[in-house]
């Protein structure tokens, strides 16, 4: 007998989401009964608004929502996206503009699908969101890290991005507010990228997904608001998950050149089809209504964010830049590395998140799953309580 043929190499060569594999050793700590506190799952904790449960409730009552409905998304979700694009990133769009995805993750994944041919490169800031080093492989691209340390705010500049390109660069992804590090470009940083991006005939792959979550005042500027030039080059993302406390709906959109858009609606039509009904006009509701629910969390993360800055930083070792954006800090701690901790000799942040894990019952994610060793992600989309019980616990460790 001959041995059975081989599994594709494209996709035996994807890791595990490498939050998810954290998430879940939390989560199975926590079924075995011990009291983890789990700072490593990018969700918020809060109910969907009502006004969203509402509208869903009453889509089905309508049998048309019980039908196929077309690939690139309902047309009072498209316009609701319209508004939001218009509202949010100051770009006037066309419904032909827009694609509804299953999830902000599909919209990333057909980006890169419309986007590259095998071999081209994309430069993608490092630390990045797991997810983007993949859906780039699977496209058949070739990521190009372009690394940005917590002296310089995690924030890439040009003069970086200039030294990575070569005859292959296809494409540059931005993200602000960064996940993982909740960052936020400045107008002017925003604008010098686009202006690059613009000269050299390069393609911005820019995703919005946190943008309406910021702090201090600061506002997140869409590429496409601060150079509009660069709109005919750019596919936006973005999706009601993060801001309206959706992640289990799936609904993401993606925006951008009407010739892309109808390639990515080509695409989604032998992938998915159209989005669930009842999550699309859930979606509707909440980008279209009132706007008060997404505030108030937003106040919510902001007062988290403050504490967990506060408390991470009275641990010597550890520097906390302050994020400006999202629901992630992103500490330096290489001083805590190189050193013996509890017995165990400590080199790496993978390492310092084991024992942190095992010494704590603290869950949080490190660096390695973003980009270089040395740094802790701690998401602070959890109740006030577990989240000061979680900071006080690593104080303890660290003291
Ligand atoms: N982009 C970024 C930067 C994210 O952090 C996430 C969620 N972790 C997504 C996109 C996708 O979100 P979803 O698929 O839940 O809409």
């Amino acid at each position: 007998m001959t041995e059975r043929a081989p599994l594709s190499r494209k996709i035996s060569a994807i890791a595990e989401s490498a939050t998810l594999k954290v998430d879940a050793k939390a989560k199975a700590l926590k079924a075995e009964g011990r009291p983890v506190i789990s700072y490593a799952a990018g969700e918020p904790d809060f109910a969907t608004p009502a006004g969203a449960v509402d509208a869903a409730r009453e889509a089905l009552e309508n049998p048309a929502n019980f039908r196929y409905s077309p690939a690139a998304g309902l047309a009072d979700l498209k316009q609701a996206i319209v508004d939001k694009t218009r509202r949010d990133s100051g770009l006037e769009i066309a419904p032909n503009q827009v694609v509804v995805t299953n999830g902000g993750k599909q919209a990333v994944y057909q980006a890169f699908q419309v986007l590259l041919n095998p071999g081209e490169e994309v430069l993608l800031p490092a630390p990045y969101w797991t997810t983007y080093p993949e859906a780039i492989q699977l496209a058949d691209g070739t990521p190009v890290a372009v690394f940005a340390g917590a002296e310089q705010e995690y924030k890439v500049t040009v003069e970086q991005l200039e030294a990575a390109r070569t005859p292959r660069t296809k494409a540059v992804v931005f993200v602000s507010p960064s996940n993982p590090t909740g960052s936020v470009y400045t107008e002017e940083e925003t604008a010098a990228i686009a202006r690059w991006a613009l000269e050299h005939g390069v393609w911005i792959v820019t995703d919005e997904i946190y943008q309406n979550l910021t702090y201090d005042g600061v506002r997140a500027v869409s590429v496409v608001e601060a150079v509009p030039e660069v709109a005919g080059q750019t596919i936006l993302l973005n999706g009601v998950a993060k801001t309206y406390a959706m992640t289990g709906w799936r609904v993401g959109w993606m925006v951008g050149p009407a010739d892309a858009m109808k390639m990515a609606a080509n695409l989604q039509s032998h992938l998915t089809s159209n989005v669930n009904n009842i999550a699309q006009k859930a979606a509707v509701a909440a980008l279209a209504g009132p706007q008060d629910d997404a505030e108030a969390f937003r106040q919510a993360f902001d007062r988290r964010r403050r504490t967990m800055v506060e408390e991470l930083s009275k641990i010597d070792g550890v520097t906390v830049p302050v994020p400006q954006g999202a629901f992630y800090v992103y500490p330096d701690v290489s001083g805590l590395l190189g050193r013996e901790w509890r017995g165990r000799r400590i080199e790496t942040s993978l390492e310092l998140a084991d024992l942190i894990l095992d010494e704590a019952e603290v869950a949080v994610v490190p660096g390695e799953a973003f980009g270089p060793s040395g740094y802790l992600r701690l998401s602070y989309a959890l109740a006030d309580d577990q989240l000061l019980e979680g900071v006080r616990r690593l104080q303890a460790l660290f003291a």
